[in-house]
């Protein structure tokens, strides 16, 4: 065999290749890989770094509200191992300097987990529409199962409720934003139902 020794240094070359890709892969610190320090609030966390993360396209109760705390304990329970990879979505900062991102626990979306348990309604701000559709899902089956916040009475009724077609909130007719609202923007929904079926998100002014 005029060519066995060839052969074997080969052999030793692509183990060596792939030994190098191994420990670059082990040691080189992965871009999309976070360490958490802090759970905020059902939506916003505090990364090693110090940056604040506010978990996007969603909105999760505030402190006093009913489910705010159910909220908190599961981001506690579901990034206890404080390591995550965060995705993002055409704006990567909002106002207020904060992260905007999806954060994946292994293969676990948690933005996507907080609709299903009904610890978090879909709260999407254009042009961050990446997940709507099944997000907007994921909420459907939420509601159908009364699941969390799904579960909680029903706030006094309106005749009608007016949605804004571009920002995707819907409003009391009364609402300052409903009347400030540009009229190309306005779609008239008859029950609550009607414009939480369509994935409009409840005002957080009007609390329709
Ligand atoms: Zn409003």
């Amino acid at each position: 065999m005029k060519n066995g020794p060839i052969k074997i240094r080969w052999i030793f070359y692509l183990a060596f290749v792939l030994a190098v890709a191994v420990l670059i892969l082990i040691f080189y610190p992965h871009p999309g890989r976070w360490k958490i320090t802090k759970v905020i609030d059902g939506d916003s966390i505090v990364l090693q770094n110090g940056d604040i993360v506010r978990f996007v396209g969603i909105d999760t109760p505030e402190e006093g509200e009913p489910f705010f705390w159910e909220a908190v304990k599961a981001n506690q329970e579901l990034l206890k191992n404080g390591k995550i990879a965060l995705e993002y979505d055409l704006e990567r900062k909002d106002t207020w300097g904060r992260t905007l991102a999806y954060v994946w626990v292994d293969s676990l979306l948690l933005n996507a987990e907080l609709i299903k348990r009904g610890l978090a309604w879909v709260y999407t701000h254009p042009p961050n529409l990446k997940h709507r559709d099944y997000f907007c899902a994921l909420q459907r089956q939420a509601r159908k199962e009364k699941v969390g916040i799904w579960s909680i009475p029903i706030p006094e009724r309106e005749q009608y409720y007016i949605g804004n077609k571009h920002s995707f909130r819907f409003h009391r007719p009364d609402c300052k934003y409903a009347l400030q609202m540009a009229e190309r923007n306005k779609i008239i929904f008859k029950t609550r139902d009607e414009a939480l079926d369509s994935c409009f998100s409840p005002c957080r002014y009007c609390e329709p």
